[in-house]
């Protein structure tokens, strides 16, 4: 027969089982999160985003500036999006920025996650000097380049003929015809990827890549002497006379060669 003691115990039991079922729960999904959180650099974020690591931390997740956007280029990331968790992307293959020139994603952002500063060049705020991306061409599969006529993304681009130019060549294929080579221009590429939503091939052969996961870096070892802000650099390197100089051997060439018992000793050492 049960007892009031019993079902109380019983009760109590229940809570605990409970609780350590939402507890493992509450750590695995914790897991999941912070998985997804990490920054992922193969991402593509609205313009004017803040680098990828510093755009995570900044970005509050309001989705703002999904909602404002004209052409629902933007989406918010679900845990299947391998992409830090609530936070903005675009996919150019589906939706491609279509580059308002309001700029209404990043001026309505509340937290500067998407900053309005990274959209100015020489005192002009502009949408085109936005840096979502670069397209890249993959000179295998492109129509263009296997001598088929095609100039969908050449047409297809916003900044046409500054971002993308097409340029005459010959078809050493069959040696008879020419065909026009699409370039795209690295320095205005916004990366808004309308000619990688237009390419016609299965997998497009244009599409863009954040700066992050595919830009080389000079380092700070190399000197652009020509440019002006490695001038100065170029300046203090030359007259470096605390530059520490490598003692140079003094024997000849020649002697080096000749040095016989040299030669023996390094054998034996
Ligand atoms: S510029 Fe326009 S289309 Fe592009 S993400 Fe912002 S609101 Fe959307
Ligand atoms: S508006 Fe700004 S803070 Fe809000 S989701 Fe978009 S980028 Fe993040
Ligand atoms: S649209 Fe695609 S296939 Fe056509 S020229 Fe451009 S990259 Fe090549």
């Amino acid at each position: 027969m049960e007892t009031p003691n019993t079902t109380k115990r019983r009760n109590f039991l229940l809570k605990v089982i409970h609780g350590v079922g939402y507890y493992a729960f509450g750590t695995v999904a914790w897991g999941v999160y912070l998985k997804q959180s990490q920054a992922n650099s193969d991402v593509l974020r609205p313009p004017g985003a803040l680098s990828e690591a510093d755009f995570v931390k900044t970005c509050i997740r309001c989705g703002i500036c999904v909602e404002v956007c004209p052409y629902d280029a933007l989406k918010l990331s679900k845990i299947t999006d391998h992409v830090s968790l609530g936070t903005p992307f675009y996919e150019p293959r589906k939706d491609p920025c279509q580059m308002c020139i309001d700029i209404p994603c990043a001026s309505s952002c509340p937290t500067r996650a998407l900053e309005l500063k990274n959209l100015i060049r020489d005192d002009v705020l502009s949408i085109n000097n936005a840096k979502m991306g670069l397209a890249l061409i993959n000179t295998q599969t492109c129509l263009a380049y296997l001598g088929l006529q095609c100039t969908l993304c050449f047409q297809a681009c916003p900044l046409t003929g500054d971002a993308i130019s097409l340029f005459k060549e010959r078809n050493t294929r069959t040696d008879m015809h020419a065909f026009l080579k699409p370039v795209v221009h690295p320095d205005v590429c916004t990366g808004c990827g309308m000619r990688e939503h237009a390419c016609p091939t299965t997998y497009p052969s244009i599409f863009v890549k954040p700066l992050s996961s595919i830009s080389g870096d000079i380092g700070s070892h190399y000197i652009v002497g020509w440019e002006k802000q490695d001038e100065s650099r170029a300046r203090e390197s030359a007259g470096d006379s605390n530059m520490k100089k490598t003692p140079r051997n003094e024997k000849s060439a020649l002697d080096n060669v000749n040095d016989v018992d040299g030669i023996l000793e390094g054998l034996y050492d």
